[in-house]
């Protein structure tokens, strides 16, 4: 973590060892720590100078871990000063009370200094971890052609700095994810589905976590028809298609119904959109202070001229994903292949270039390549967009994420 910023954190532990222990780990990153053994003594250096990030023990003499919380957040002036609660107190109803007072996250001891590092990192800079866990469309596409980027189709996730993950599509690499989610205890996620294709929603049964008691997980997408979201995943697990039915996930299971619409999510604002795609298929914003990160999949930008498009879609998608950090989005085809492919809702690269680089986005993250794209077509797909990119004199950098890709945000 060579590259983290500096900040000012105060750490209050009774426990003077870990207190040492901790404040030397945050030093070794840069961080100007102080280090306090009660609350009292803190919150009065807080009146002194205001420091970017707090760490406190939940269970203290004096005021504990929550006192001090409130007193932090009944002061406005306060509000940007991030608060990581830790305790041995595993209790969910712990965890979501300290989340529910206002701190930004709830750290379990005990924990190794990489864990408390990252979560620091993430907290100060607002951020969130983006992984990729599949990038193909349509259907996946294993083999010897497929090592670098992978072949599961549509999955990504989100982690926030107090563990929450936003999962985006349950396509089959949802699979890894949820294996690599396993250990976690009262796991706490969302999966944003964008519509129902088999490639982004077929996996759903293979999201491990669901059979884990204790775990909350709920399920966002937009119904189809006269058809729920819920109705849609119970109808591919229904005993026909798959032989294990909803009634034995064991953890707990909210399925919510979404339009266009912004709505709160583990303290940060998700936007949706209409896209340019058969059935109601929804694109995602998750706004995480002043960044954001976009999940537009799968979208079809037609070629000028066209007057099967919306003359105003492109105008409203560019406004929507303005200035994001990342856009991960539908790059199924090269410009060659497109007129083969018009109406079936996917985008070329050309197109995509336009939007990334209208937008001022600062990455566009090639997506949902298409079933026949292996390895050296994806590289080459990479090198079409730098290019379009760059006769565009755009500063907006190309990447094309593999499966594994970690980016922070
Ligand atoms: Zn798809
Ligand atoms: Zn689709």
């Amino acid at each position: 973590m060579a590259d983290v910023e500096s900040r000012l954190i105060y750490l209050v532990d009774d426990d003077q060892d870990l207190r040492n222990l901790l404040g030397r780990v945050l030093r070794k990153d840069g961080h100007e720590v102080e280090l306090f053994s009660h609350a009292e003594a803190l919150v009065d250096a807080v009146r002194i100078r205001k420091p970017d990030l707090i760490i406190t023990d939940l269970m203290m003499p004096g005021i504990d871990g929550m006192g001090l919380l409130q007193q932090i957040r009944d002061v406005r002036a306060y509000d940007d000063v991030r608060v990581i609660v830790v305790s041995a107190k595993s209790w969910e109803s712990d965890r979501e009370a300290a989340l529910q007072a206002g701190a930004d996250a709830y750290l379990i001891k005990p924990f190794d200094h990489a864990t408390l590092r990252k979560m620091v990192d993430t907290i100060v800079r607002n951020g969130a971890t983006l992984t990729y866990w599949g990038v193909h469309g349509t259907l996946p596409v294993p083999g010897p052609r497929t090592t670098r980027y992978g072949g599961n189709t549509s999955c990504a996730s989100l982690e926030l700095a107090d563990g929450r993950i936003i999962v985006f599509d349950a396509g089959s690499g949802i699979r890894n994810l949820g294996n690599s989610l396993m250990g976690r205890q009262s796991l706490v996620a969302a999966l944003l589905i964008s519509h129902p294709h088999w490639d982004h929603l077929n996996s759903v049964p293979f999201f491990a976590p669901l059979y884990v008691p204790g775990n909350q997980i709920s399920i966002y997408g937009a119904p189809q028809r006269d058809q729920t979201l819920r109705q849609l995943i119970e109808a591919q697990m229904d005993g026909v298609f798959f032989p294990i039915t909803p009634g034995r996930f064991g953890s707990s299971v909210h399925y919510v119904d979404i339009r266009e619409e912004s709505f709160e999510l583990f303290g940060v604002q998700v936007h949706t959109m209409h896209l340019s795609h058969p059935g109601a298929c929804l694109g995602f914003k998750v706004v995480l202070g002043d960044k954001s990160y976009c999940y537009i999949t799968d979208n079809e930008l037609f070629l000028p001229g066209d007057t099967r498009a919306d003359p105003h879609y492109m105008d409203q998608l560019t406004d929507f994903v303005r200035g994001a950090e990342i856009l991960t989005t539908d790059t199924t085809y090269f410009d060659e292949e497109y007129p083969k492919f018009v109406t079936w809702g996917h985008s070329c690269v050309s197109e995509v270039a336009k939007l990334a680089h209208h937008a001022g986005v600062k990455q566009v993250h090639l997506f949902h390549h298409d079933p026949s794209h292996d390895d050296e077509k994806v590289d080459l797909k990479l090198e079409a967009m730098k290019a379009a990119l760059e006769t565009l004199g755009s500063s907006t950098v190309a990447v094309a994420p593999g499966e594994g890709d970690v980016f922070e945000i």
